[in-house]
């Protein structure tokens, strides 16, 4: 139930306390009751308090009802008024409605029914009507400040396009420019020192991932407007798959991750065989980050009706239920990013968090779909891709 906070004010003490009274005999409405025999000091009460209802009385030594009143409407315009005036002043109650413009006008001597009637209904109307108001303009400004988050989050996100834009088609260049520089040596190096070929390594290596973050980037920005798949081929799904498995391989080794195919139907499709292979590249780098060393990654296709399914399963870290479609959206990474070094193949190499958001766009424009599945930290992820099957 709203609690209402009375105000009244009389220099005749008596009249406050028979105010008080009338009030106290009301059922149904709780209230804080403040009274002032002080009009100057009253207004201060306005000025510092939330006053709902204010009754005043018109003749006061210090200032008038209907002064009090014009000065509470310019601080809380949204208080109820109600002036106490004697029965015949009623030039006075035409200046009470016209400059303090006032809810009701009470004659004293009141009756306390009467009285009673009209508090209910000033206090009636507060709820009803003013504090919808109120409550709509609140609405209003926090719609607008909604509106202006908003607006900063899509200026931020097109500068953050932009950038990536800029970066990808500025980087790309160059980076391709320093990695055949450096590929060119390392075949030509017979004359280097050992330590020499090491840095050499070191710094191809370094290049190698950067072009890779550089076309990643790309792809993105290029994908978005790609909504067509680009360079249709049909594509043998198993030996793609099998290729990219052959090339990971290594890594795999190094850290005793045991990777197996299983391919029950012939699975062919329609597509762009270069995306198609990013798509399986992220996904099967994925599985090996995010496993721990010793784990297994089993990859299985088969057909289901019109489509082709592929699982690529983990059983590394998980993912927990409320990351399962975040993980999807651009730059979105979990945990602690900080710590992250970017690697492909290391367990948690850490990435650009871009991967996954690419592997969406490009099964999109190939009428796929992806999603995860994980039953939780430390349980393992399956990751489901399906696309159109072709007939070769
Ligand atoms: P990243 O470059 O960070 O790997 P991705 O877009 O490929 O970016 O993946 C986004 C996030 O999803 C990752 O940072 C990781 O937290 C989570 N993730 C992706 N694949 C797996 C997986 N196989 N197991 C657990 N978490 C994963």
């Amino acid at each position: 139930m709203k609690e209402f906070n009375i105000l009244a004010v009389d220099d005749e003490v008596y009249n406050l306390q028979a105010i008080e009274r009338s009030l106290r005999a009301m059922e149904g409405y709780v209230f804080n009751y403040y009274s002032s025999t002080n009009p100057v000091e009253a207004l201060q009460e306005v000025k510092t308090r939330d006053i709902h209802l204010l009754i005043t009385d018109q003749r006061m030594p210090s200032m008038t009802g209907i002064e009090l009143l014009q000065e509470v409407l310019k601080y809380s315009p949204h208080t109820i008024r109600i002036i106490l005036t004697a029965f015949t002043d009623t030039g006075e109650v035409l200046d009470a409605i016209n400059l303090g413009h006032v809810y009701r006008y009470i004659t004293k001597p009141w009756d306390t029914k009467d009285f009673t009637v009209i508090i209910r209904q000033a206090l009636d109307y507060y709820t009803l009507t003013i504090e919808n108001e109120l409550l709509s303009r609140e609405l209003q400004l926090k719609n607008q400040e909604l509106q202006r988050g908003y607006e900063s989050l899509k200026k931020l996100d097109d500068l953050k396009n932009r950038f990536m834009m800029v970066a990808s088609h500025e980087l790309r260049t160059p980076a391709t420019i320093i990695t055949s520089s450096l590929e060119f040596l390392n075949s030509n190096n017979a004359n280097f020192t050992g330590i020499q070929t090491k840095i050499l390594h070191n710094a191809l290596r370094g290049s190698l991932r950067l072009n890779e973050i550089i076309e990643t980037f790309f792809e993105m920005m290029n994908s978005d407007s790609n909504d067509k798949i680009l360079n249709p081929t049909v594509i043998e799904l198993k030996s793609l798959i099998e290729l990219i498995v052959s090339r990971i391989q290594e890594y795999a080794k190094q850290r005793n991750i045991e990777i197996t195919t299983l391919f029950t139907d012939n699975l062919t499709i329609m597509g762009d065989r270069r995306r198609i292979y990013l798509v399986f590249e992220n996904l099967l780098s994925n599985a090996l980050k995010y496993t721990q060393d010793n784990g297994l990654v089993e990859i299985s296709g088969k057909r289901e009706n019109t489509m082709v399914k592929v699982a690529v399963k983990d059983t590394g870290i998980g993912i927990p239920s409320e990351e399962l479609e975040n993980i999807f959206s651009t730059f979105y990474q979990l945990g602690d990013i900080q710590h992250h070094h970017t690697s492909k193949h290391e367990f948690m190499g850490g990435g650009t968090g871009v991967g996954l958001s690419l592997c969406r766009s490009i099964l999109m424009a190939h009428h796929g779909k992806i999603w995860a599945v994980s039953d939780g930290s430390q349980k393992g992820s399956t990751f489901f891709v399906t696309l159109p099957h072709q007939d070769k």
